[in-house]
């Protein structure tokens, strides 16, 4: 018998739901992946050739544990740059991407008990890392016909003095739903410490996106390369902390991991320091198939209340066909072969929801769309 920890943790139902049909594919169906929340575009080419220079350089041996100073130096930068905020070097940590920098991060603010605020729904890993560690998620539900939107009383409601941290993330997944300013102002103003996932900025396709930093400095930045630059496959993310927990988090780096891989922290400073045709070139293809996606669905039936503009998912209520997205969403795949992620796996409030990922082409969006009709049709 594994840990009770281990066994404990419930699975990544997308992951569930893209290992079912990679067994279908296997098996000679052609699946149209609507689940996965990943670019469908390779990585820019000058952050591949930065990578392959490095490697011929030598530079694949471990690094300082929080990451190359250069590249420190650089997200730095870029955050002063885009974003108008001061922040140190030494107050980034470089990680295998954000999800690493998620647990550096919760590990560093939760004793047992504690307690972190999160939406439901929310990215479904969430609560998951937080009991891994022994914490508790206290949620705050947040409704489709309001687009999804944190309100910051809600927040306030649920926070005890076991609140660590209120977990936001701006654009999010599931819902592609963006904080304004003024609600994260509202609750980076709060009390506990904001830990904003910022991993889909530049992910917008209307309004800005805002840093929690250009409201307070008691917050941690999770950020990272997957999905803007399309470098999901090279685990390489970051954390920007306030300095007090620096230390804390170095020591548990060099403990657990060592480093973060050199070679990727070498592509990583190119994609922060070099111009790249591609990215606003996928930011404006996302969005075309954003409007195509969100049009196809609403004929489908799949209701669609306030249009997300961030991210590349769709959250769409698909209650009229069933109440249960685990077994619509599977029932899906294996009748249309459209793969698509249950609205379940992000929190009890997208039950009857189904999230669709429009980081495919439009081509087989509509492929996918037109499936789905058939199999819908009474
Ligand atoms: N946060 C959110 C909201 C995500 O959707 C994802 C990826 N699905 C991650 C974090 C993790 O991304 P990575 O570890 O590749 O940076």
């Amino acid at each position: 018998m594994a840990s009770i920890r281990s066994e404990a943790i419930p699975p990544f139902i997308v992951m569930d739901v893209l290992e079912k049909a990679q067994e279908l594919e296997r098996a000679g169906a052609k699946v149209i992946h609507l689940e996965i929340g990943e670019p469908d575009f390779d990585t820019p080419r000058k952050i591949a050739d930065a990578a392959i220079a490095a490697i011929r350089r030598g530079e694949t041996h471990y690094t300082h544990s929080m990451g190359i100073l250069p590249l420190r130096e650089a997200i730095a930068a870029h955050y002063q740059k885009r974003y108008g905020v001061s922040v140190s070097p030494e107050q980034v940590i470089v990680s295998m991407g954000s999800s690493h920098g998620l647990l550096l991060t919760l590990c560093s603010l939760l004793d047992p008990g504690d307690e972190v605020v999160l939406s439901n729904p929310c990215y479904a890993c969430y609560p998951n890392f937080v009991r891994y560690i022994e914490g508790r998620p206290a949620f705050v539900p947040v409704h489709a016909e309001e687009g999804f939107a944190l309100e910051p009383e809600a927040v306030q409601k649920v926070l005890s003095p076991r609140t660590k941290a209120i977990l936001i993330n701006s654009p999010s997944n599931p819902t592609g739903n963006l904080l304004p300013a003024d609600v994260m102002r509202s609750i980076s103003h709060l009390g506990p410490y904001i830990v904003s996932d910022e991993i889909y900025h530049g992910l917008v396709y209307g309004e800005r996106e805002h840093s929690i930093l250009e409201f307070t400095d008691r917050a941690f930045v999770l950020n990272g390369f997957s999905k803007l630059y399309a470098m999901t496959g090279w685990r390489l993310g970051y954390i920007i902390a306030p300095r007090e927990f620096v230390r804390p988090m170095q020591k548990s780096q060099q403990n657990l991991f060592i480093c973060s891989s050199s070679v990727s922290q070498w592509a990583g400073l190119a994609a922060l320091t070099e111009e790249h045709p591609e990215i606003p070139r996928m930011v404006a293809t996302y969005d075309e198939r954003r409007k195509v996606m969100i049009k196809g669905l609403r004929e489908l039936g799949l209701h669609v209340a306030v249009e997300p503009t961030g991210a590349f998912y769709v959250l769409a209520d698909a209650r009229s066909f069933s109440t249960d997205s685990y077994a619509l969403a599977f029932d899906i795949l294996g009748k249309a072969h459209v793969a698509v992620a249950p609205g379940i796996d992000f929190g009890s409030n997208a039950e009857g929801f189904l999230r669709f990922s429009y980081a495919n082409s439009l081509e087989n969006i509509a492929e996918g769309l037109a499936r789905l009709k058939q199999y819908l049709a009474p």
